[in-house]
């Protein structure tokens, strides 16, 4: 492409043509000055500051001329189709001028702010100034003008950071800058010698589709701007962007000008951003934790499907952006919201800070939070919010804490038990051991055996048996070999037998019994049956110390033989009383100093109540005794009753 210049191809002899090029560079909106041609400053007088300073344009040019002006200006800054147009300027002495101004872009922009140049004829010059002699340049000094304004427009050209060009209609290069042979490697003849050259010379990936499109643009007359590669002399390949227009006459292209611009770096520097983001991307979503970035004024900037997924949110509300409507949002779901919130303002108050929370929410699961500031260079930019779920963890160590503390209460309860078991069992023994040396020091010496020895000598064994039985029915409970006969019993002659074997080794204690309305028939195991009877009202002796009445009352309860057993003791303290049927539990008011026992009786008794079909619950209060209730499903037919030798409920 040869640089534009004066056009003197239709020299009209009506007007007189100043043959020095006056040339401008301008650009921008609205349209200045850039550079402007020694030349042209002279043939109109205004000094070149003048020229540079905004606003200039319309200072010069006619008011009546300047909206055309301007028009075509923008014109050829968007499209680079060059223009040629006549108006009138006014020079520095204020004398119209008639001037031929042909536009050319430089670099077109669709904003039409981009460069233009612009070649000017003088077509009727100002009058000299009053008393100057106006004589013509001679014809070296035209000449000299020439090659100095040709030489600036050709270092201008060559100045500019990427390849000017110009082809004919065939993609054939007319001109070509001197930074091609920079650029790309190749001597500039080889670019105007070959007439493929362009084509021979696109990289073969984007050859077919680069060639037609600039074909096809080319034969629209389109302006048109791309980016391809092309293969330089030493084998590498070059991005180039080429901002291409198209000279055309009639509609038919002519020429095509243009700038092609080294862009590899920046396509290098996009490839590896979009590179890096891909890779931010697929680790962002393969995580397991939700992880959300948000601005300082709370836009999310980042956010993948962990997050969208733990925290349940809509795709609407996510499209949204808006850090606040999401955290409301969340808030919504956390059970400890109140705690949490002030940790979350402390965080954003100092934005340097790191943090790890636990968000406990409304459906059970909790959620670790860790927070931590984005950081671009030194600024703190944002703060990325990770969120993990750690239901599963928190839960299994909940579990552990609570087998660590079962196991430790079983190691405890198995040393009171050890401790207890030893002192009750050793208590029967001195006695025992006492009377036995009692009768054998009378034996030998031929003294008559007194019968309340004896008496005494078999309550310390029954004693002992006593405890004995009840560790050996722990233990069968325990593996579930705790055998129950199946025969019809009947609960009122069952009572009156219990009551009268314990008023015989207690004559003292008063005892009272209510009897049912109505003869009341159970199914089960008229000695275990009466084993729980037995223990109820041991224990409402034992713990009634100062005495008082022992009520038994045994009454209908719809479908349910009702048993209570009430005492006026020391009662049970009411955070005890759920613990009071599990084993070896005693409860705290009852010392072992005070008050015997292994603490197995009640248990004994709820296995074998629960086992009968029935329910066994205690209501107390402390200092004014406690009643003991059990019930058993009543039997409405005795035919029905199940043989003897079935087993009741095997555990
Ligand atoms: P123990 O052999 O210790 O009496 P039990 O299993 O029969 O064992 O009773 C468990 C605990 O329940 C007792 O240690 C005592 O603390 C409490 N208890 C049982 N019956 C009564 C009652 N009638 N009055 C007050 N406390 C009772």
């Amino acid at each position: 492409m040869a640089p534009p210049q004066n056009s003197e191809e239709h020299p009209e002899p009506a007007r007189v043509a100043d043959p020095s090029p006056l040339i401008w560079l301008g650009g921008g909106l609205p349209p200045r000055f850039r550079w402007v041609s020694p030349s042209l400053v002279q043939a109109l007088g205004h000094p070149l500051e003048a020229w540079r300073t905004r606003g200039f344009v319309s200072q010069l040019v006619h008011p009546e001329e300047l909206g055309g002006l301007l028009e075509a200006w923008g014109a050829v800054a968007r499209t680079g189709e060059p223009r040629t147009l006549e108006l009138r300027a006014l020079s520095a002495e204020g004398r119209p001028v008639r001037l031929a101004v042909e536009l050319s872009a430089v670099e077109p922009s669709p904003d039409g702010t981009g460069e233009l140049i612009g070649t000017v004829r003088v077509l009727s010059p100002p009058h000299p100034p009053e008393g100057v002699e106006h004589t013509a340049p001679s014809i070296d000094e035209m000449l000299q003008e020439i090659t100095r304004t040709q030489r600036m427009h050709e270092e201008l050209i060559d100045a500019i950071d990427g390849i000017v060009w110009e082809t004919d209609a065939n993609f054939r290069f007319t001109f070509v800058s001197k930074q091609a042979e920079r650029i790309l490697g190749y001597p500039i003849h080889q670019w105007l010698e070959d007439p493929g050259f362009w084509l021979k010379h696109l990289h073969p990936e984007d050859r077919d589709w680069a060639s037609a499109y600039c074909m096809k643009s080319a034969k629209e007359c389109m302006a048109h701007e791309f980016e391809y590669r092309m293969v330089a002399a030493n084998g590498t390949s070059v991005w180039l962007r080429d901002i291409v227009t198209v000279v055309s006459e009639n509609g038919v292209p002519r020429q095509l000008r243009g700038i092609m611009v080294d862009v590899t770096a920046q396509r290098r520097a996009r490839e590896d951003l979009e590179q890096t983001v891909s890779l931010l991307r697929a680790t962002l979503d393969s995580t397991a934790d939700g992880i959300i970035v948000l601005t300082q004024d709370w836009r999310v900037t980042a956010v993948n499907g962990r997050f969208q997924k733990l925290w349940s949110i809509p795709d609407a509300m996510l499209e949204g952006r808006d850090g606040r409507v999401l955290s409301e949002y969340m808030r919504a779901q956390m059970e400890n919201a109140e705690q949490v919130h002030p940790r979350t303002q402390q965080l954003l108050a100092s934005p340097e800070q790191e943090g790890v929370d636990v968000l406990e929410l409304r459906d059970g699961r909790f959620i670790e939070r860790y927070s931590r500031p984005q950081r671009l260079g030194d600024t703190v930019v944002g703060r990325v919010w990770t969120y993990r779920d750690v239901t599963v963890e928190r839960r299994a160590q909940a579990e552990s804490e609570r087998l660590l503390r079962e196991a430790r209460e079983a190691i405890r309860v198995r040393d009171d038990f050890l401790s207890i078991a030893s002192h009750e069992l050793k208590t029967p023994l001195t006695p025992l051991k006492l009377h036995l040396q009692v009768l054998k020091h009378r034996m030998d010496s031929g003294q008559p055996v007194p019968a309340q020895h004896v008496d005494k000598a078999l309550t310390q064994v029954a004693r002992l048996s006593g405890l004995i039985n009840d560790l050996l029915d722990t233990s069968r409970i325990q593996a579930g070999r705790l055998e129950l006969r199946n025969e019809p019993v009947s609960l009122g002659a069952l009572t009156h037998e219990v009551l009268a074997d314990l008023r015989a080794v207690s004559p003292h204690r008063s005892l009272e019994y209510e009897e049912p309305a109505e003869p009341l028939l159970i199914q089960g195991d008229h000695g275990r049956l009466a084993q729980v009877l037995v223990n109820l009202l041991e224990n409402a002796l034992k713990y009634s110390p100062t005495g008082g009445t022992i009520r038994v009352r045994v009454e209908r309860d719809g479908a349910q033989a009702l048993v209570s057993v009430s005492d006026s003791g020391i009662g049970i303290p009411a955070d005890q009383k759920a613990l009071l049927f599990e084993r070896f539990f005693r409860a705290r008011n009852a010392p072992i100093s005070g008050f015997g026992g292994l603490g197995l009786g009640l248990y004994i008794c709820r296995d074998i109540v629960e086992r009968h079909g029935g329910r066994i619950w205690v209501e107390s209060e402390v200092g004014h005794g406690s009643t003991f209730h059990f019930t058993l499903p009543v039997l409405e037919d005795e035919a029905a009753a199940t043989p003897p030798e079935t087993a009741l409920h095997p555990r």
